[in-house]
Parts: C-alpha cells; structure tokens; sequence
C-alpha cells in the first residue's frame, strides 16, 4: 500500500444528475447502468481497498446528499448538465459549507454550469462549446502533480468529444495542470484546482455524455488520482465560517478609540 494513503478509506461520494442516461437511447445504450457507475467502477479499479464509493442522484430524496451522507463524504464528485436549476438551494448551500470544511469536491464537465461551482467561484463560468465529434488533446502543464500520475506522456488525446473553449469565466486557478487544444482551433483550460477554506476544489473537463468518455483510461485515472489528492488533510488547524469581533483583545491596546456601534449592527 501507497504510504502516503491513509489508513482509513477515502470516502467518496459520485454524484450524478442521472438525467440523459434515462431517457435519451445513445446515451442509455453507452451507459447502460448510468454514467455514475463508471466513475464508480473508476475509482475503485485504481484505488482499490483505499476507497469506499457510494453513489448519489438527482432524484433521491435530498438528492441522495442527506446530512449523514456528508458528513461521511470525503470526496464529492459532480456531473450535472439538463437539470441544475433542480438542485435544491438548500443542498447547494450544505455542499458549499462542507467544501469550507474541508471536503474534496471534483466538479466534471458541464458541471461546469452547477449552482454550486458558480457559488463557489463567483463567476458566470460560461464558455464556448460546439458538439462536432472533434478530436482533443489535452496537454499537462505540470507533470509532477500527483493528479496528473501515471501519465505517460506529455499529453493524451480524446478521438471524438464535445469542445469547450476560452474564455472560461473562472477565477485564475491556483493550479493549472491540463489545457485543451480541440481539432477545430480552440483551446481551453481543462484541469484546475481552487482552495476554498479548508476544501479544494478540481475541475476537469472531459465527460461528455455521447462519447465514452468514462471508459477512457486517462480520464479514468486522472479521475482516482483527483480523488486521492483531494482527500482533506486532517488538518485540526480550525476553519473560520463566521466573523467574530475579537474584544477584549488577546494584548493590552494603549489607544483609547471610541466605536460607534451603529457602525457595526447589522
Ligand atoms: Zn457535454
């Protein structure tokens, strides 16, 4: 075993809109048992026994993300595309809080779009795209991060797959490990990493639902990789959700300051 895993599994949570894999045939016929199973079978075909995976959806109650589930949640994965504006408001802002506190949260594809990566980064995360079949290659701008392990090459490529390009509406990354060049002239910014609060976030661009995408064995490894790397780090270090006024002090202030609490009232 790896030394740098924990003894515990990783507990990870695939959750999946589970929308198009019902009613649109291509997509069934690709997917029989839904794409969230093959992210499943994904992680636990590279980490084995370091995993424990549930799935939830879109249509169980609370979404299948109740307060038990996250509080026992690790590492959410996210691909949402028809139906976010579904997603409850209330989730959302359960998910988000979690994140604060430490939880891995890998948002795939047109996800991109969800509540709950525009709540986290803040911005619209629009992008271009075009569904033509093209083919992608994706380029890692930093080979010795362990997301991009395994990789034998300086890039990988996908035959047939949706574009999305630049400009992708997304704060600066902390981390930039993949960029898209897409056949028909586009580039795009594939894998990113984000800190928020205790949490970090990846987005990794590749899944779209018509192309067998998640049978893709880079894709399929990066995905474990992402998992294992966006593990929390047991870090007891406190996480601040809130902003308390410090008084008394911690040490003596020798000014006297008058404060004018109408400032400050809410
Ligand atoms: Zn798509």
């Amino acid at each position: 075993m790896d030394p740098a895993m924990p003894s515990a599994p990783i507990r990870v949570t695939v959750w999946h809109e589970h929308v198009h894999d019902r009613v649109n045939a291509a997509v069934k016929k690709l997917y029989p048992k839904g794409m969230h199973a093959e992210m499943k079978s994904a992680i636990q075909e590279h980490l084995g026994s370091a995993v424990t995976v549930r799935t939830a959806l879109l249509e169980e109650p609370e979404h299948g993300l109740t307060d038990e589930v996250l509080a026992n949640t690790d590492v959410l994965t996210w691909w949402g595309h028809c139906a976010h504006d579904q997603v409850d408001d209330a989730i959302v802002e359960k998910v988000h809080r979690r994140v604060l506190e430490g939880m891995g949260l890998i948002v795939l594809h047109s996800g991109h779009y969800s509540k709950i990566f525009k709540r986290l980064l803040g911005t619209t995360c629009s992008l271009r795209w075009r569904e033509a079949g093209e083919k992608e290659r994706l380029w890692c701008l930093m080979t010795g991060h362990p997301i991009a392990d395994g990789l034998d090459d300086e890039y990988f490529e996908i035959e047939h797959t949706e574009m999305y390009g630049e400009f992708f509406d997304i704060p600066t990354p902390d981390e930039l490990i993949f960029v898209s060049w897409f056949e028909g002239g586009e580039v795009f910014r594939s894998g990113c990493t984000w800190n928020r609060g205790k949490g970090k976030i990846f987005y990794f661009r590749p899944g779209h639902e018509t192309f067998p995408i998640y049978y893709h064995k880079q894709v399929r490894r990066i995905l474990a990789n992402a998992v294992k790397h966006l593990t929390p780090s047991r870090c007891s270090a406190p996480v601040r959700l809130e902003a308390p006024c410090i008084d008394p002090p911690l040490s003596p202030i020798a000014t006297v300051h008058e404060v004018d609490q109408s400032l400050h009232e809410h």
